[in-house]
């Protein structure tokens, strides 16, 4: 009797260290929180070709499910299996959500395993390409004298873009319309087409676009210039009179709560591999994006880097009295 459980065990121990060995053994699945097309989407289907390369060639899918700022997509992934086959790609709307909304369908800090974070990048406010303005300071004058008429594109409650609108708003001392999308993808097809008039959007959604004349690049919104090519005559807002603007945003990786650790060991170690690999890299760089380097490519500061943005942007953003149910 004792030998036979003792066989058994030694089955069952053989069998998970053999199915773990083979992770993973079919596509995994990143959600991303917005729509295709957008700057989220375009960071992560660049993530999933090598990710999926260094994790023994396995297949990574994209699955966009935007909506209500991320927190959509992002439920999605905190209901899904602990199995290492869906993740989140998520940026800084991971950190401004439990602020805003004051029912969330998950708990950001007891839902996730943090993964390690994927890169930092700068936004840009940007305008339709009819717009009768062609610098920061015909902006102003424009937005100034059409108060009331001005609509705001955004990636509703909770996205970079409404915090960043937000931020210009407060700034401007101007309420604009907003327009919420399902991300900033389908709402950059409207600023091209007109519908909208501004617009504040990560580089890596904008730099092709103001570069190829369809829509008006205005200002970035960090401290420093931008040295991205087609970005660096673009003034900051902090030398245009808004002292102390800096929005900068930033893209981490999370499993559902209760993954098993050799699992997420593994995808952090691809990862790592994954952020140093000269054709990603090469490709962020050309949309302004910065890869993480440092150690918040460890889950563990991951993790206190997220807490630490709660604290941050919570009471900005609840002074401002914004919130959504
Ligand atoms: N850029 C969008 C936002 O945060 C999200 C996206 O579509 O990737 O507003």
């Amino acid at each position: 009797m004792k030998n036979i459980r003792l066989m058994l065990a030694a089955t069952v121990a053989l069998a998970s260290a053999g199915a773990l060995a083979a992770y993973p053994e079919k596509p995994i699945t990143i959600v991303v929180p917005f729509a295709a097309g957008g700057p989220t989407d375009k960071v992560a289907r660049d993530l999933a070709v090598v990710l999926g390369k260094n994790l023994n060639n396995q297949t990574v899918v994209v699955d966009n499910v935007g909506g209500a700022g991320g927190t959509l997509g992002a439920a999605k992934v905190a209901k899904a299996a602990p199995d290492g086959y869906t993740f989140l790609l998520h940026h800084i709307g991971m950190a401004t959500s439990p602020a805003l909304y004051r029912k969330m369908p998950y708990d950001t800090m007891g839902d996730f395993e943090f993964l390690g974070m994927v890169n930092d990048v700068p936004m840009t406010i940007v305008g339709r390409p009819t717009l009768p303005a062609n610098n920061f300071a015909e902006l102003r004058t424009w937005v100034n004298a059409n108060k009331g008429k001005i609509n705001l594109a955004n990636a509703g409650l909770g996205a970079a873009s409404h915090l960043c609108g937000l931020l210009f708003q407060q700034s401007l001392q101007v309420d604009m319309t907003t327009v919420p999308y399902k991300g900033t993808g389908p709402a950059m097809t409207d600023l091209m087409g007109g519908q909208v008039d501004i617009m504040c959007d990560q580089t890596t959604n904008t730099t092709a676009q103001i570069a190829g004349g369809r829509v008006k690049g205005f200002a970035v919104t960090t401290l420093k210039p931008l040295t991205t090519p087609g970005l660096t005559n673009l003034p900051t807002l902090d030398s245009q009179g808004m002292k102390g603007f800096n929005v900068s945003i930033w893209h981490g990786m999370y499993a559902p709560k209760g993954t098993p650790k050799a699992i997420l060991d593994q995808v952090n170690a691809a990862l790592r591999k994954s952020l140093q690999d000269a054709d990603f890299i090469k490709k962020q760089e050309a949309l302004g994006a910065v890869v993480i380097t440092d150690n918040r490519l460890s889950g563990a500061e991951h993790r206190k880097f997220v807490e630490a943005e709660i604290a941050k942007w919570g009471p900005v953003i609840k002074a401002a009295g914004q919130y959504a149910d």
